[in-house]
């Protein structure tokens, strides 16, 4: 038998990239991208092509749990049931909530909404997209009535300048940065700007970067208006026809941003850097401008995106081919989310809480018992809630709030005095999973069958192509064997998947007639087999738009009541917390290119775990140095509300008096690398997102009394350190360690934590007291089992050549005599960082390949493949070639 094929969605960012998924007869599974595929065409990134090494069981939650003991799976939905039957009785159905995922399918999703908003009579279900993208969709919906995101990823080609604000698109979206990239490169008149505080990969493919003082994009764009106007440049039949508010608007504008140079004061750029954006936005008509999180994730989100919509309306670039704002989403399923209702103040089918019209709807369409009359609590909010005790059960699905909302020590806090904590999740052990009472085991990726949508409007299948392991069901299952439990077995009486994207798509034209652009009626009647073969498509699909629609708005019609857009006048506001002496650092969080939210996934790939295998923190080389820290030194960052520690990585690239830390480091990772346990909890007042990207912080330098690093086979279960993290290599596992007390035997503390009393293992060891060094590897017949360096500061020997010696079957004496010296013996060489990921090339051999006449990222292709499969290491390639020339220029 030749391997089964299946088509099939990637399950991490917004791009919503096809895959193809094959199984071999002896169950291995290998990935590639799908090329028919209309989002990525074949393209993935580095974390899409590592798939398949996440499909690893070791993790997993098999079975039910209640009471930390394996149950069945009736006795686990019944006390799911139970428990929150038993709060809804006592104290009412507001004392209950649901804190769902973009990790959901829009089925999964579709479910639970319903159940808590038409069945228990609460909106109390909110989902982690409110972190990433709520400002997008309170701003849409005030400026088009609607949120909608009126482009498509073809327009990004089709453009003559993209304008990314706010997104570290090369590493959080990756395979539409290389679609933008391709673009430039087919038509070189194609203008990128860039628009962040930080020089990210990103940069690398601009044309021009405005490095902005960060909260400042509001003032920015406030000034694009003014100069628009100023410059004849807003388009006044659209603006008379379709339009309303610009007078104010500007007005508005004007106060805050009146020319060029307060507007370059304002957002700390050069004024000439601003005429040169403002020109190039101005003369360009085919603009799209793209924002995520760094727009999105601020206490004055929404007015920030309004700020970017105002200026497409003003010259009516939105729409049409080649241009429009393009809000890209965090999640693969932040807009199947949105569409359902997953958010607390949303009714399912993009309808509104607020309308008592909509409420009689949906409550009509399901029949349901009552329908929730008020929004629920945003996720803030509701963890505030849960720690007050007015929320006393709690069903976290698909999510790991206690790593990934903002003040997470809070989270903590809540969760551990909540008197009923369900979790839903494919992975065992999380920050998260700790606290429930009920764990419930869900289908992982490649073992549940559902829709996502993409950033685009795109509506895609995910596939099953493995069988379910151990005793795990689909999400969907799980939350309607509660509901059935709970007394509502007819209106959750479903058989599958399709049936329930059936009810979704025929409530979204349910007395539509065309009054919401949210409309899948041309779904409606699916059979089971065109579900199981539906293509992509981009809604709104109708009878009259059977193959759905790549554009919206471009006729001018939005909405809203009068079927007019809006301008909305905008003030900007600083952040919600400023810095201070105490606190003078602002701290921004973000991505790094190959991880995905808390590790439960890229962290089980060796390949996407050696990009960076600790949590860091970048700091301004200004202010790194009265600190006295270095590239490689220790420090935490604190806040008013916790701490978190990580490795010092002094660059330019951030701003002098801000640092960035990356979200994705938890407590199964490290002793201290959660920093979302520092990041304030203010919130936009309009979206409820909260102001991830900034903090007030001061950076602590952490002493030391021993610095060190570990490889070993087996996963460790302790470290007597105070500083850890560890991250999976090939067949290891990576920790990096520091502490505070010193053993006083290094030789002893090192056997008691390899496990050294095995008669057949054989200790190479290597002291120098007067140098409190101490080296040790531990062999078993020849092969490495574990190595350890110990040292009095961070600067130990490197790594990534002590790590290829773990796929050796035996040591020879030069390289056991190397381990001991710390450096590789003649012949062999340290690689250095992962740097690609695909082809596993370190960036010391991608130096001596520049040193050797590599100037190209091209020849760095043909040489070591390095950039030649994803592409998500070009930009720092592009960064390698650039600093290796200046230091031949120097040299
Ligand atoms: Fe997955 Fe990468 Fe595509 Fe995002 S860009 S959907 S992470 S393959």
């Amino acid at each position: 038998m030749g391997a089964i094929e299946r088509r099939t969605t990637c399950p991490y960012c917004g791009v919503g990239c096809g895959v193809i998924a094959s199984v071999a007869d002896n169950g291995s599974v290998a990935v590639r991208g799908d090329p028919d595929h209309p989002a990525n065409l074949g393209r993935l990134c580095s974390k899409g092509s590592a798939l398949a090494d996440t499909l690893d069981l070791s993790s997993r939650l098999l079975q039910p749990e209640v009471g930390g003991k394996h149950v069945s799976w009736n006795h686990a939905l019944d006390a799911v049931a139970l428990g929150f039957q038993r709060v809804i009785d006592q104290h009412g159905p507001n004392a209950v909530a649901f804190y769902v995922s973009g990790q959901l399918l829009t089925e999964d999703y579709y479910v639970a909404n319903k159940l808590m908003k038409g069945f228990i009579g609460s909106a109390n279900i909110d989902t982690n997209s409110r972190l990433c993208m709520a400002s997008a969709v309170a701003g849409h919906k005030r400026a088009f009535g609607s949120d909608t995101v009126p482009g498509c990823y073809e327009d990004f080609e089709r453009a003559k300048l993209v304008v990314l604000v706010g997104s570290n698109t090369a590493w959080c979206h990756p395979v539409l940065y290389q679609r933008l990239l391709q673009a430039k490169k087919d038509h070189p008149d194609l203008s990128i700007v860039v628009i962040d505080p930080r020089r990210t990969a990103t940069v690398e493919g601009a044309d021009l970067h405005l490095p902005i003082r960060p909260g400042a994009d509001a003032a920015l764009f406030n000034g694009l208006l003014v100069y628009l106007s100023a410059h004849d440049e807003v388009n006044p039949q659209f603006v008379e026809r379709h339009t309303d508010g610009l007078e104010d608007a500007l007005e508005a504008a004007h106060a805050s941003s009146p020319d060029i140079a307060t507007v370059g004061e304002r957002c700390g750029l050069a004024a000439a850097d601003v005429a040169r954006f403002y020109e190039l936005f101005a003369r360009t008509e085919r603009v799209v401008t793209v924002f995520s999180q760094g727009v999105n994730q601020s206490s004055s989100g929404t007015d920030k995106v309004n700020s970017i919509v105002n200026c497409h309306l003003a010259t009516g670039r939105i729409g049409r081919p080649g241009m429009g704002p393009f809000s890209v989403t965090g999640q693969p399923n932040a807009m199947g989310g949105r569409e359902v209702g997953g958010l607390a103040n949303q009714l399912a089918a993009h309808l509104e809480l607020d309308y008592p019209g909509h409420r009689a709807l949906v409550k009509d369409f399901w029949k349901a018992p009552t329908i929730a009359s008020e929004p629920g609590l945003k996720a803030v909010d509701l963890f505030r809630a849960v720690e007050a005790g007015t929320i006393k059960a709690l069903w976290i699905m698909a999510t790991n709030p206690a790593v990934s909302v903002p003040d997470a020590g809070q989270v903590h806090r809540a969760l551990a005095r909540c008197e009923f904590v369900v979790v839903s999740d494919c992975v065992r052990h999380t920050d998260t999973a700790k606290y429930g009472h009920v764990l419930l085991p869900a289908s992982a990726w490649g073992e549940k069958e559902g829709t996502v949508t993409n950033s685009e409007r795109r509506i895609s299948r995910q596939r099953a192509f493995m069988p379910p392991s151990g005793e795990v069901r689909p999400d969907w299952w799980i939350i309607t064997e509660v509901a059935r439990r709970m007394g509502f077995e007819n209106a959750f009486a479903y058989q599958s998947a399709a049936e329930i994207f059936r009810e979704h798509a025929a409530l979204s034209g349910h007395a539509n007639e065309g009054t919401r652009d949210f409309d899948l009626s041309g779904l409606a009647a699916l059979s089971d087999a065109e579900y199981a073969d539906l293509v992509p498509l981009q809604w709104p699909v109708t009878r009259e738009r059977p193959h759905g629609t790549a554009r919206l708005f471009g006729d001018g019609n939005f909405y809203t009541p009068d079927s007019r857009a809006r301008f909305i006048p905008i003030a900007p506001r600083e952040p919600a917390h400023a810095t201070s002496c105490d606190y003078p650092l602002a701290l921004n969080t973000g991505r790094v290119r190959d991880h995905w939210h808390t590790l439960t996934r890229t962290g089980l790939s060796a390949r996407l775990s050696a990009h960076f295998v600790e949590p860091y923190i970048e700091v301004h080389p200004d202010d790194a140095a009265p600190l006295g820290l270095v590239d490689g030194s220790l420090a935490r960052a604190e806040s008013r509300w916790g701490t978190a520690a990580g490795r010092v990585r002094v660059t330019d690239s951030v701003r002098r008096g801000t640092l960035f830390a990356p979200m994705h480091w938890s407590d199964q990772f490290s002793s201290a690398g959660a920093i979302d346990r520092v990041v304030n909890p203010a919130t936009d007042p309009v979206s409820g997102e909260p102001e991830f990207k900034h903090t007030p912080v001061r950076l602590v330098p952490m002493k030391a009394a021993w610095h060190g690093f570990l490889l070993s086979r087996r996963q460790l279960p302790q470290h007597n350190a105070s500083y850890w993290a560890c991250a999976r290599g090939q067949g290891l596992w990576r920790y990096e360690l520091a502490g505070n007390d010193l053993p006083k035997d290094w030789a002893t503390a090192a056997r008691a934590v390899l496990c050294a009393q095995d008669d057949k293992v054989e200790w190479i060891e290597y002291f120098d007291n007067a140098a409190r060094r101490y080296r040790a590897a531990r062999l078993t017949r020849g092969k490495l089992e574990s190595c350890i360096f110990i040292g009095p500061s961070p600067q130990l020997p490197p790594r990534d050549w002590l790590v290829s010696l773990f796929g050796l079957e035996s040591l020879d004496a030069a390289t056991r005599a190397g381990i001991l010296a710390g450096v590789p013996p003649k012949g062999q060489k340290e690689m250095g960082r992962q740097v690609c990921a695909c082809f596993g090339v370190g960036e010391a051999t991608i130096c001596d390949a520049i040193r050797a006449g590599c100037g190209s990222v091209e020849a760095l292709g043909a040489r070591l493949k390095a950039g030649t499969n994803c592409g998500s290491c070009v930009p720092e390639l592009k960064v390698l070639l650039a600093q290796q020339g200046q230091q031949q220029q120097i040299a």
